[in-house]
């Protein structure tokens, strides 16, 4: 189990009710990290609201729909009662979704936008909003990093077949809105990077996936761990090698 780089780090998981999001934030409490999981049912979410018994004061569940503007205004007025004046070190836009079986000459506008936006749209404008409570670099301590789901089905140079479509523009887009965050905030020593999780046993990546959930999370975190200062803008698979864009 990879260490906390920061004591007492604080984390914003979305998307974490289920699959790698709620994995992340297991792992994460597990090593020591409070943990803010935002998710759209706060009420539904059984297995977060068990781990909040289990860890009392250090995970605070929080309603977030990544698509909805509104949604997004009402996560970034509660955090700070939240983190009470602490920074976030780590924010993870996991929240993702995945239409299947589009076929060309079937690709529905609404998939389209419900892709770009949650994939894309969403983590932007939610990493932009939150800019102000992510950690700045100081001497002592590096600054946040904001870790991007991506997926190797948005890269442009890995494209080889006519496959989820809407699934695929919207994690391009969320590459390129990653790789322009890292711009926007390296003066402050934030690093925003693209991870490829690889092929993982969620409802998403299915029963036949490679990947139990634990591993994959686990090698992504060391991922995280691992990465210098500087390191920003980057798009890695779970090995820390670099994936083409
Ligand atoms: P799952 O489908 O298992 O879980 C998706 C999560 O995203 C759920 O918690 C879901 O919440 C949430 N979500 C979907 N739409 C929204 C929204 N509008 N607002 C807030 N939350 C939302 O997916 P995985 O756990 O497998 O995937 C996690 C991330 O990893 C995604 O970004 C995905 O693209 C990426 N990824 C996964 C791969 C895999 O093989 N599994 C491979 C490559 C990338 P709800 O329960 O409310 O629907």
């Amino acid at each position: 189990m990879p260490q906390s780089v920061e004591a007492d780090r604080h984390c914003l998981v979305t998307g974490a009710n289920r699959g790698l999001g709620l994995e992340f934030v297991r792992q994460l409490l597990a090593r020591g990290d409070r943990v803010v999981a935002a998710c759209r049912q706060p009420g539904r979410a059984t297995a977060l609201n068990t781990l909040a018994g289990e860890y009392p004061g250090r995970l605070h569940v929080l309603p977030l729909d990544v698509a909805s503007a509104r949604s997004r205004d009402e996560l970034v007025r509660e955090l700070p009662l939240v983190l009470d004046d602490a920074r976030l070190g780590l924010l993870l836009n996991n929240a993702g979704v995945l239409h299947g079986g589009e076929r060309f000459g079937q690709v529905a506008e609404s998939d389209l936008e419900t892709s770009l936006r949650t994939n894309a749209v969403g983590p932007f404008l939610l990493t932009q909003a939150l800019a102000p409570l992510l950690a700045d670099a100081e001497s002592a301590r590096p600054g946040a990093v904001v870790a991007n789901l991506s997926s190797e089905i948005g890269s442009i140079a890995r494209r080889q077949e006519f496959r989820t479509p809407s699934y695929a523009i919207g994690k391009a887009a969320q590459n390129m809105g990653s790789v322009l965050l890292a711009q926007a905030l390296a003066s402050r020593g934030i690093r925003v990077v693209a991870l490829h999780p690889g092929w993982v046993r969620t409802d998403m990546g299915g029963a036949q996936a490679t990947l139990p959930a634990e591993e994959a999370v686990a090698e992504l975190l060391q991922v995280i761990g691992r990465l210098e200062a500087g390191a920003t803008g980057l798009f890695l698979d779970r090995h820390g090698q670099p994936v083409p864009w």
